[in-house]
């Protein structure tokens, strides 16, 4: 608080020209500080931790027959990295991983409403990482907006920036991780916002997410973008990818459809 009240003081007021009474006057107003990170992040309430039901042998759900299949485990021609070349991330056996430094990936295809059907397991190196610097990558909707990849399984961080978080936004109703090493399941309903004519919100967008078989956001609505600094906002876009974050951890993915609503 007093590092805030400090800065507050600090910050320069703004000058605003201003007509009253046929005259013009200057006068002064004070302007919010700089934002910080921690400014719109929460600790608690703590989601509580329900383990979640345990996969038959490791068993895939394997898609439907309408989805449109995004990762079959044996190559990446569905994505592109963000300048339009081929996706370069590390391919295992049935699997892909988040390859420190290549950049993000996202999908060729753009959506506007979807069910997304996603895997992800979190890296079991854990020595010396903690809060948001284990396991984390992020799956973005349209491009846009982070549904939160991150190793919460004995692993504290802020509530709005959880696994199953709408980063910055919505903490997930409960915690439902699994172990590092096992595969999370993620299956996302999404609605995609709509804009009016001059630009502005005409309803925004809305998320329920199920983790590992256990409802974790019911009906969301997602305030706008999520941005590490700063609050979320919207601005007008048409249909956009599925987009997955570097962060720098190598998160394993798997099994990845999506069906178009
Ligand atoms: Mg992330």
């Amino acid at each position: 608080m007093k590092v805030v009240n400090k800065k507050f003081a600090a910050a320069a007021a703004v000058t605003v020209l201003c007509a009253f009474q046929g005259t013009h006057a200057q006068e002064q107003y004070p302007t919010p500080p700089p934002m910080t990170p921690e400014m719109s992040e929460f600790w608690t309430p703590q989601p509580r931790i329900v383990t979640p039901g345990e996969p038959a042998k490791d068993a895939a759900i394997t898609a439907p027959s309408d989805a449109i299949i995004l990762f079959d485990g044996k190559d990446l021609s569905k994505w592109q990295k963000r300048d339009g070349k081929p996706a370069d991330w590390k391919l295992g056996k049935g699997y892909f991983e988040v390859t420190k430094g290549k950049g993000e990936i996202l999908t060729k295809d753009d959506f506007e409403d979807f069910q997304l059907h996603i895997e992800w397991s979190a890296p079991t190196d854990t020595a010396g990482k903690y809060s948001q610097g284990r396991g984390n990558s992020g799956i973005f909707m349209q491009g846009i907006y982070e549904l939160q990849v991150l190793d919460c399984y004995n692993n504290k961080t802020y509530a709005n920036g959880q696994a199953g978080s709408i980063y910055k936004q919505t903490a997930p109703l409960v915690n439902a991780m699994r172990k590092p090493g096992e595969w999370n399941v993620y299956d996302v309903i999404y609605t995609a916002p709509r804009f009016k004519k001059d630009g502005s919100v005409q309803s925004p967008a809305r998320i329920t997410v199920l983790h590992n078989g256990v409802l974790i956001q019911n009906n969301t609505i997602i305030l706008g973008d999520t941005p590490y600094i700063g609050f979320p906002k919207y601005k007008e876009h048409g249909r956009g990818p599925i987009l997955l974050q570097d962060h720098g951890d190598p998160v394993k993915f798997r099994n990845i459809w999506i069906r178009e609503l």
